[in-house]
């Protein structure tokens, strides 16, 4: 595990050699050239903070200085909407606000669509936030991490964020993982009767298909601590009766509805109605 030293950037290479190592496609950056010095000082990209590729990935340029580390996990937060709003009213450099208005859009569509986020870490001088100077932080180093980095937190209302380094698959959670992550928690009673093997595949897959919602009320499953949405997954038709464990035959579901899935006096009547919703989302 790197350690935040040591990802600390050493060189400097140009944005669009770092955009095109992230695979982004550079073509337009190219195409649209038209400053003498080459396409790499294109102004269309190479000031830009953050660069979307719809449907694959988007590249953020943070400041390696305002990362954290803490028991080995590499963070950063940060507010990018407000910024743009103090660089407008307070700084006001339209440019500026502008730029972090569009690194707060990226953060958007890269949860809307599932999206990698690539990060190129800066080191230099940084502008200070407080200060409404008008000089332009200086970048001395400018490398792409080789790790992606996963939006961990981002409130919609405001624009606050988390970005953690590295790949969280388990924006959403279920029972199992929590069995996983809480390993000083008691031995559950069931896990020695559960001689079914669960394909993590096919769990992860109901829940990216879940969308975080239970599949059976349309409740968003609850927010962890962590910032992952929990809910349980579930076999419409048990493992122990033969069911499969397909798509097909598991489904997203709250805490409650679970319980009630299994337990409920009109438990076939539920049973029914998650096949049809199975049916209808395949
Ligand atoms: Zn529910």
């Amino acid at each position: 595990m790197n350690t935040l030293e040591s990802i600390k950037p050493k060189a400097q290479h140009s944005v669009f050699d770092l955009a095109e190592e992230a695979g982004f496609d550079v073509s337009d950056w190219i195409a649209s050239s038209n400053d003498t010095r080459g396409h790499k000082a294109n102004p269309k990209y190479c000031y830009e903070w953050s660069f979307i590729e719809p449907g694959r990935l988007i590249i953020l340029n943070l400041w390696h200085a305002a990362m954290r580390e803490e028991d080995g996990r590499i963070t950063t937060t940060g507010n990018f909407r407000k910024d743009a709003d103090y660089y407008r009213t307070v700084v006001r450099k339209a440019q500026w606000a502008e730029r972090a208005q569009k690194l707060d859009e990226a953060l958007q569509v890269a949860l809307k669509d599932n999206l990698p986020v690539r990060v190129i870490m800066l080191d230099g001088k940084q502008r200070d936030k407080n200060d409404p100077d008008r000089k332009p932080s200086k970048v001395a180093k400018r490398e792409l991490d080789s790790e992606p980095w996963t939006i961990t937190a981002y409130d919609w209302e405001t624009g606050q964020c988390e970005l953690a380094r590295g790949v969280f698959t388990q924006q959403c959670v279920d029972q199992f993982d929590l069995d996983q992550v809480d390993k000083a928690s008691p031995k559950r009673t069931e896990a020695t009767s559960q001689p079914f093997v669960r394909d993590p595949a096919v769990r992860r897959n109901v829940l990216r298909r879940s969308k975080g919602h239970c599949e059976l009320c349309g409740q968003r499953g609850f927010l962890m601590v962590n910032g992952a949405l929990y809910l349980e997954t579930h076999h419409v038709i048990p493992l122990s009766e033969g069911g499969p464990d397909t798509e097909h035959n598991v489904v997203a579901l709250c805490a409650d509805d679970h319980r009630r899935a299994h337990y409920a006096s009109d438990r076939d009547g539920i049973a029914a109605n998650l096949k049809s919703v199975v049916n209808e989302r395949l």
